[in-house]
């Protein structure tokens, strides 16, 4: 009997599109924007989960509180990877670095120099302030760092995070920038990290279901397509940024099944137009990215296209079902403000329009 209840239990605390999400390799966008504060994109950041295992790229402003609304627990944390150290990508290291250590599991910190440095100086800096928050559980700074292994990487390394396989490479940015591939059986996801048009990226790549790619050179409503240059014009010490022709180029050298931009500085994209430049030279699916939005983003394991989600317009939330599949949980067929997330939470009052404290699928119609 005992067993049994045991058993309903499990069953009812585990949502059943939970379990689909850890059945796949799967990409979260934490955070879809810039180093420009914007409300709708919070700063740079990706959570990569299969099955328990989670490991977090980048930490852009806002990266804790969308982790806490897409209920992912900083102490469930396996590994904490940089693209690259520019602020807009490391900003909330420090707190979610901290917290992983008082949680007390294991955690890895990789990406390029000064990674190590930089875990050091934190450790150094806020010493006394940790050793007495773990003071109340009996712990030390001492004993709790053997959970912490810290590594600077140099691009072309190859490691496992549980039965993640994560590879790295080099490319082209104004520093040491690292893009990094997670296979797991025949699932792959790619991380450009910020660059301009770089060789490796394409042979890191090659034939992945997902990348995720800097957006440099989308169109923003109501302004003209900027003439895109042939890739090699620049070098990486004039741009930053990639411009549309050297994304897709890339995107169709690497066959890439789907091509998702991200790091968006403005809200309003021209999808349309912005599509129309990519399109010169890659086929795949496009996708614009939204701070939340899971990859794949839809899963029907019944079907054979649950590598080739639907397109969504980053502008417009997606499905109401969607929405519902992923926050209500209680069943009622609406919104409340505690079950809202992200972009919806923010913009409740604003949708709510007959203030019933509940959005039903006409007022997440409605776009403003
Ligand atoms: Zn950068």
């Amino acid at each position: 009997m005992t067993r049994y209840l045991i058993l309903i239990l499990i069953c009812l605390s585990t949502p059943i599109f939970a379990q689909q999400d850890s059945a796949h390799l799967t990409a979260t966008i934490i955070g879809s924007g810039s180093p420009k504060f914007n409300t709708e994109r919070s700063g740079p950041s990706v959570l990569i989960s299969y099955q328990d295992t989670r490991i977090l790229v980048d930490m852009g402003n806002g990266t804790q509180a969308n982790l806490n609304a897409n209920n992912t627990k900083i102490k469930d944390l396996d590994a904490l990877l940089f693209t690259h150290h520019h602020l807009d990508h490391n900003e909330e290291f420090t707190p979610i670095f901290i917290q992983a250590l008082l949680g007390g599991s294991d955690v890895s910190i990789s990406g390029p120099a000064p990674t190590t440095t930089m875990v050091h100086n934190i450790l150094t800096t806020y010493k006394d302030d940790i050793n007495y928050r773990l003071s109340k559980s009996g712990r030390n700074l001492k004993t709790a760092i053997k959970h912490v292994t810290t590594t600077n990487l140099k691009g072309g390394e190859s490691f496992y995070v549980g039965d993640v396989k994560i590879t790295c490479t080099p490319v082209h940015h104004t520093i040491t920038t690292l893009a990094y591939r997670f296979d797991v059986n025949n699932e792959s996801i790619v991380i450009s990290g910020d660059l301009t048009y770089s060789e490796t990226l394409p042979i890191l790549a090659k034939n992945a279901d997902y990348l995720i790619m800097d957006s440099g050179g989308t169109i923003k409503m109501g302004a003209k397509a900027r003439p895109n240059k042939k890739p090699n014009n620049n070098t990486a010490t004039e741009r930053a940024h990639v411009n549309l022709s050297e994304s897709s180029q890339m995107a169709a050298e690497a066959q890439v099944k789907n091509l998702i931009l991200t790091h968006f500085n403005f809200t309003d994209i021209d999808e349309e137009a912005t599509e129309t430049e990519i399109r010169k030279n890659y086929s795949g699916t496009i996708l614009f990215a939204s701070d939340l939005m899971k990859i794949p983003l839809t899963e029907n394991t019944s079907t054979t296209n649950a590598k080739t989600p639907q397109k969504v317009n980053s502008n417009t939330p997606p499905s109401f079902s969607q929405l519902l599949e992923n926050m209500d949980t209680n069943n009622d067929q609406k919104i409340s403000k505690t079950e809202a997330k992200g972009r919806l939470k923010s913009n409740f009052e604003t949708r709510d329009k007959n203030n019933d404290g509940f959005l039903t699928e006409d007022e997440i119609k409605i776009k403003h």
